[in-house]
This record gives structure tokens, C-alpha cells and sequence, in this order.
């Protein structure tokens, strides 16, 4: 799981449903609220739905009312990565799959203890999968 997974544009616009492809490849944003893991409390885990990467786990996910799924931490510092996004604007932290760089959304500094971050993150970059099924996660890794 550790290698990166580097395809070309049109190879991901392949794989990809149209939504996924606007928003991880082309930093797109989902309208707050509309996501399918902004009210969503099941335990498991945040896989990139691009590449497969863990990414959150439900224990770190909290309700910021911002619209979007919030984390206060991704699983390990290594899944994801950062970057400097002054689009629109403003001047914010974009936060990518550092297995694939996907956008998954941005990195504020207005969130809960313990570390005070908030992940603002679009649920169409994610892929759940509920704790009873990680013992199969073999089989994931190796679709992706
Ligand atoms: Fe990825």
C-alpha cells in the first residue's frame, strides 16, 4: 500500500465517476451538507476513494457544522499530504492523498483538542468502511 499511484489525467477521468474526478483531480468542492459522511457516526475507516489509502478514522471525526466531514487528525501523518492553495482569495492549507494526490479538502486551525486542527473534508473523496469489514481488508488493497 505504500507505493504512490501516479495515472494520467484521462486514466483517472476513466476510473472515476464524474463527481469523484471534479473534485479530487480537479479541486473541486461539494456544497456543505450534502455529503454522505457529514452526519454519519459509524466506526471504521476513511479510505481515498481514488487510490485506496487510509486516510480518517471515525475516532478522530467530530461535528464541526461546517457542512463537511471534520477530523481532528488523519490516521498517520504519512497518508496525507499538505499544500499552500491561495485560490479565491483566500489563503488556505489544501489537504491531498499522499498516496495519489487527490484533493480531499483543507486543513484549518479552528479545531477541537487534542490537536486543534480541523480536516475539512469532501465525502466524495472518501470511501467508508465500517469496522466489522476491516478484517477483509486485504481484499481491498489489492483492488486498488
Ligand atoms: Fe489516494
Amino acid at each position: 500500500m505504500s507505493e504512490m499511484v501516479a495515472k494520467t489525467d484521462e486514466e483517472w477521468k476513466k476510473l472515476l465517476s464524474r463527481e469523484e474526478y471534479i473534485v479530487t483531480r480537479k479541486r473541486g468542492t461539494e456544497p456543505p451538507f450534502s455529503g454522505k459522511y457529514y452526519r454519519f457516526e459509524e466506526k471504521g475507516i476513511y479510505r481515498c476513494v481514488a487510490c485506496g489509502n487510509r486516510l480518517f478514522s471515525s475516532e478522530t471525526k467530530f461535528d464541526s457544522g461546517s457542512g463537511w466531514p471534520s477530523f481532528w487528525a488523519p490516521i498517520s501523518e504519512e497518508s496525507v499530504g499538505e499544500r499552500g492553495d491561495r485560490s479565491y482569495g483566500m489563503n488556505r492549507t489544501e489537504v491531498v492523498c499522499a498516496r495519489c494526490g487527490s484533493h480531499l479538502g483543507h486543513v484549518f486551525e479552528d479545531g477541537p483538542p487534542p490537536t486543534g486542527l480541523r480536516y475539512c473534508i469532501n465525502s466524495v473523496s472518501l470511501k467508508f468502511v465500517p469496522e466489522d469489514e476491516l478484517e477483509s481488508e486485504v481484499a481491498i488493497d489489492d483492488r486498488f
